[in-house]
Order: structure tokens, then sequence, then C-alpha cells
């Protein structure tokens, strides 16, 4: 599972976006982050360039200096590693994905033509897109980009550099009609008008779900991730089989540079645990077996004692419209040390907020195991985590694994801290009710953000369970069970920011903090994720629907019991809770109902919740909030420059140390890319 932070500013105290209240305040010290971020330079370029509703930030990696040549070389061979996999996100995304990239890439760099005027100016922003989304389809709403220069044009650059294109790939291009969406989770045929690359075009989901089912029957007792890692096609005779990712399987080529990089991190490992899990993951590479890939995860899982961890793989499966396929990708990650010790003391106190939370008694753990947490520093992403990066990642994502081996948590602070550093303090000016929401989330939203990510990564994931007998919420609960396994960790951690629990353990102060949560989930999950799609447009994405699910929800039932209110000011929209204390029983009432829902796999009540309150867009706040935001200028979507980590030789050929650097460029950036780590057709 993974958190984004939209840099819409009050998204910020959403739980699944531990991107904390920076955002809501404008105010950039973000204390997650390491003491080290006060020495930064003052004339950091956090923000280098804005196109179309994207902009490109820069992050820093404090604390490398301190690690040992060993660690250092740990960390570099990973990101290594982890780059290797590039081209793997960009086919997997579309089937024409390379194709067109290599050509563009090769235009971009070549082209000694007129590289000015509109068509040049609009083929950039496309070939951008492109390199944000990993495709040519919107990371996030998954349309289709359309580009603003004609077949000709790129005809004509392409001639002028010797690249080329089918005739199919253009229509690719210039098509609207033809693969319109990458996750298409509408009515009809899912896989079948999801452009996604996770099943060959001709096949059907009643195909896959016979195929799954068939696979169920023959052995009803597997928990293997089965689909995690393969493609689906037609063999000759017209039967499916699975194209295994693996070596002299599909992305055979990628896969071997991973593995020479994970043999080599593997050879410096900071101890026999990591080690282990590393030589594990290469076996898995290696042979693409699935329950490899389990003994792997465990071994994972069980490896908390280095300051570097990392995620590598094909693992979240968002972009899978039934959910089984995962996607490449890898975070490198330096252990950031004060800001995790805070998380700790939630970590240590899970078995009490299991035990009072107001979901039904058969639905709580007995015992809450291995909850961990961190706050992390980013080192180096590649494939789905980049350039577009979560902000947090909870894994494993197998359940039973999560719930006999316990997981992995971890908050991306540096990310979260140049989110910030690049935002504004525009949004929660405009959207907020009074001066007093405004004055009591410049104080305490920082907090709330990170109170509310601990939440949900610590407890909120980790609490409740399944009852006998039911499926994993993929069978249950399809391709609603992402966005309910979302709310279900933002209501966990809505209902407890306001608990005294929080006081007595001295993680909070003031009851400031839980009403600047409440006032920004609301504001966020009602008007400004809204920022996120286009006018007439349903809600898709997991997290969006979630967010927008509880604050209709408590919305409509709070405005009857009198506990919030809607104020139209000016022709304004805002949000004003009269009552905390009447929304925090709403926000434990629906949690029950949506652990109960996961718990006895009620895909009927799941459906019509979503249905209801999730999917649909009121179109005139929808209208109001673009207006209202659009003369702030700042893009909803945030892509990431990587740093650099540069090995030094010496004079035998041995890396004597490796220095970060951060380049400055997005283009030179993806063009290096293109050049040293192509290596899929
Ligand atoms: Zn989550």
């Amino acid at each position: 599972m993974k958190f984004f932070l939209f840099t819409l500013p009050l998204i910020a105290l959403l739980s699944c976006q531990p991107k904390t209240a920076a955002d809501d305040t404008g105010t950039t010290t973000e204390a997650i982050v390491t003491t080290e971020i006060e020495t930064e330079p003052a004339d950091f370029v956090w923000q280098t360039e804005k196109f179309a509703d994207k902009q490109i930030v820069r992050y820093r990696v404090p604390g490398f200096g301190k690690l040992s040549l060993q660690q250092k070389k740990l960390v570099y061979y990973l990101t290594q590693a982890g780059m290797s996999g590039r081209d793997i996100m960009y086919d997997q995304n579309y089937r024409h994905n390379l194709a067109i990239r290599h050509a563009i890439d090769k235009i971009v760099a070549d082209y000694k033509g007129e590289r000015s005027g509109d068509d040049w100016d609009a083929f950039m922003v496309y070939a951008k897109e492109i390199w944000f989304a990993n495709g040519i389809h919107h990371h996030y709403s998954n349309d289709k980009f359309m580009p603003g220069f004609s077949a000709d044009y790129l005809s004509e650059l392409m001639l002028a550099v010797d690249a080329m294109l089918t005739e199919e790939q253009m229509a690719a291009i210039f098509d609207a009609k033809m693969d319109a969406k990458k996750v298409y989770l509408g009515d009809g045929d899912q896989v079948l008008q999801s452009a996604i690359n996770f099943y060959a075009p001709d096949v059907t989901q009643a195909e896959v779900e016979a195929y799954y089912a068939d696979l169920k029957a023959k052995n009803p007792d597997s928990r293997l991730s089965v689909g995690l890692n393969s493609r689906l096609a037609h063999n000759e005779s017209g039967q499916l089989y699975e194209q295994t990712y693996k070596i002299g399987g599909l992305y055979s080529n990628a896969i071997s540079e991973i593995i020479s990089w994970l043999e080599k991190a593997a050879s410096v490992a900071e101890n026999q645990k990591q080690g282990d899990a590393l030589r594990l993951l290469i076996e898995y590479y290696k042979t693409g077996d699935l329950q490899t890939w389990d003994d792997y995860n465990i071994a994972w899982v069980k490896a908390t004692e280095g300051d570097i961890d990392y995620i590598n793989s094909f693992i979240e499966v968002y972009n899978d419209p039934l959910g089984k396929r995962g996607s490449y990708e890898t975070i490198v990650e330096i252990n950031d040390f004060d800001a995790s010790a805070r998380m700790a003391v939630v970590a240590e106190n899970a078995q009490w907020f299991e035990d009072n939370s107001p979901v039904l008694p058969n639905h709580k753990k007995k015992s809450v195991a291995g909850v961990s947490y961190k706050v992390v520093t980013v080192a180096g992403e590649a494939g789905d985590s980049s350039p577009s990066t979560p902000i947090g990642v909870n894994l494993p994502n197998a359940n039973w694994i999560r719930k006999e081996h316990g997981s992995k948590s971890v908050s991306l602070g540096n990310i979260t801290h140049a989110y910030a550093k690049a935002d504004g303090p525009g949004l929660l000016t405009e959207f907020a009710n009074d001066a007093e929401e405004i004055e009591n989330s410049e104080k305490y939203a920082q907090l709330a953000g990170k109170m509310m990510t601990a939440l949900h990564e610590v407890l909120g994931h980790a609490s409740g369970q399944i009852e006998a007998g039911i499926g994993t919420p993929s069978e249950t609960l399809k391709s609603y069970s992402s966005a309910l396994e979302e709310g279900r960790a933002d209501l966990f951690a809505l209902y407890y920011i306001p608990d005294n629990k929080l006081k007595e353990l001295g993680l909070i102060d003031s009851d400031g903090v839980a009403q600047a949560a409440y006032d920004s989930y609301l504001r966020n999950g009602l008007m400004l994720q809204l920022r996120r799609i286009n006018v007439g447009d349903d809600i898709e994405e997991a997290h969006m629907r979630n967010r927008q699910m509880i604050a209709g929800w408590v919305f409509e039932k709070g405005q009857k019991n009198g506990a919030v209110e809607k104020i139209v000011r000016d022709g304004k929209t805002y949000i004003n809770i009269l009552d905390y204390d009447k929304m925090r029983v709403l926000f434990g009432e629906l949690l029950r109902e949506v652990q109960r829902i996961k718990s006895q796999g009620d895909y009927d009540a799941c459906k019509e919740l979503f249905e209801n309150y999730g999917v649909k867009v009121d179109a005139d706040i929808h209208t109001e909030v673009l207006a209202r935001s659009e003369k702030l200028n700042i893009p909803p979507y945030g892509g990431f420059i990587n740093a650099e980590l540069v090995p030094v030789m010496d004079e035998a050929g041995e890396i004597s140390d490796i220095k970060v650097t951060y380049p400055e460029d997005f283009t030179q950036q993806m063009l290096s890319y293109a050049k040293r780590y192509s290596f899929l057709k």
C-alpha cells in the first residue's frame, strides 16, 4: 500500500498522506525531517519547472554523508538495481509505451532542427508528460495524453533523427479512442477496456476471472499472490497462460541487470537478515516463483535492524483493474531515527487502540503483531514510484503475512519536506472558513498530519480481522477493496486523533490538533481533491474515492445532527464544523461499518457506500473549486528529479566514497536514464 501527497495542501492531513501540515500552513519547517535539514543551502532550488498540471521538485538526501562506506555502497547498489527496471514500468503501463518513449527520447536528444515554436513546445510538454507518467496515460487520472501537435509534425521530427513508429503506435498516440484509459474501473469489461499491459489486448475479464476461479478451485487453500508477477495472454490454442516476469521469461534483460546489482547489494548487506532477504529476492527474480516471493517478504519484514531499507519488485496492484498484478517499483531508504522514535510510541500501544476501537468485538484482532513504522529519507526511486512518488509505503500487501509476520510502514520524510518547500500557503487561505480555522491550522496542522499518518499507518492498516471463512478483500470486494482499505485506515486515524490517550502518551497537547485534522479532512474530501479530476468525470482512484466517501458520509449525517454546516459566502462554499465531538462519533460509526464490510466481505454494502458517496462528483462544487484554485496556480501533481549517487574511485578502481549530487534539469535526467537504463525494446 502506498500513500500520495497531492500537492494539494490541505490534503496534508489525510492519513494516506504523511504530507502533514506543511501543506496546510504553507510553512515548511517539518520537524519530521532531521536536523540536518536546517543546514540545507538557503538557495536550494526545490521546484525547477511546471508543465501541464505538474511541477517538478527536487529532494535532498540528508544523512547520506553520515553513512559508512559500506552503507553508502549498499544504497548505491540498491538504487542501481531499481533503475535497471525502469523500462519495465513503461511496458507494464501500456504495450506501446517503450517504442513511443524510445522515439521521443531520440528526438529530444538528437533533433538538430528548430527547437522552439508552438509545435516544439507542445512536443516537449508531451515528452515530459510521458516521462512523468512512465507512459502515454496520465499517472493519476489514467486518461491518455492528447498531443498538442500533429502526426505530420511528429513524423517530420522522427525522420530527422532516424526514429520510427508503426502505424499502430502512431494511432496509439493520436487516436483519442484507442486505448483511452490505462485503468478502467467503470461498467462493462474492465480488462478489455483498460490499456494496461497486464493482459494481452484480446483477453476478457470473464476469461481472467474464470482462469483464477479454476486455479482457486484446484488449490483452495493457497495463499500465494497469484498473478502478481505475470502478464496473461492466449497461447496458440487460445487458452490463457501466464508470461512470468523472470530470467528467461518476460522482462528477462532488465531483470538480469536488476539481479546483478542486487547481488552486489547482498555482498555489502548490513547484517545477516538483510542479506538473506536480498538473496531471496534475487532467487524470486530468477525463478518468478511465488512461494519464494512470500518467503522473501517474510524475511524482509523481519530484517528491521539495518539503517538502510528498500522496496524493489512488482508490488502495488492499483494498476490492475482486477487487483492482482504488481507494478514494478523501487524506493531506497535511509532511516531517520529521530522521527521514527516518536512513532514507536504509537506502535507500542497498538493493542490498547485495537481493544478500545468502536468496531464489533469479533472484528478486532486479539493481538496486533509486528507493527513497525519509520520515517525514512529517500535516496532513490524508480518505476511506479518515480518521478511521481508516494509519501508513505506500507508493505507487504499479502494480508496473511501482515497478520502472521507483521509489516513495515514508512513515511518518506525528505519527500514530504520537499513538497512543502515547493508549495505555497495559498490553498488554506482560500478554502478555510474563517481566520480561526486558519490560525488553528497554522498552529496544529503539522502535528495533526504526523499523528494522522502514524495512526493510519501503524494502527489503521494493522487493525481488524476478517471473519472465518470469508475470502480476502480483493476476492470479496473486488475493485472497491483498495478504496475500502484506505478508508478503514483513515477512519481509524480520524476516530483516534481526538482521544485523550494521545495526550497521555505525550504525543499531542491540545484539542486543536484533532480540530485541524477534521477541518482539513472535510475541506479536502469534499472540495480540494476535486482539483485532480476533469469536469464531468467520476472519481476512480482508490484514495480519492475513500476520502470523498468518508467526508461525504459524515457531512450528510453531520448536517442533520448539527455537527457540521455548509456556508456560502460571496458565491464561495465553505465547510464549518460546529461540534467536533459529534463528528468523532460519526467517524466511529462509519469505522465500525467499514470494518464490518471488510470482515464479512459484504460486497453489496461496499458498492452502495462508494457509489452513493465516493464516485459521483457534485458538478457545481467541482467547477467552483477549479475556479478558486486556478488563481493560485499550484499544480496538483508533483514529481521528483532523483538525487544522483556518484561513486568516487580510487587508484585500484575500487569505490572509495560515494557523493550525492542534485541534478537540476528533469529533461536531462530523463535522457541520461534513457542512455544508462534502456534494457528493454
Ligand atoms: Zn493507507
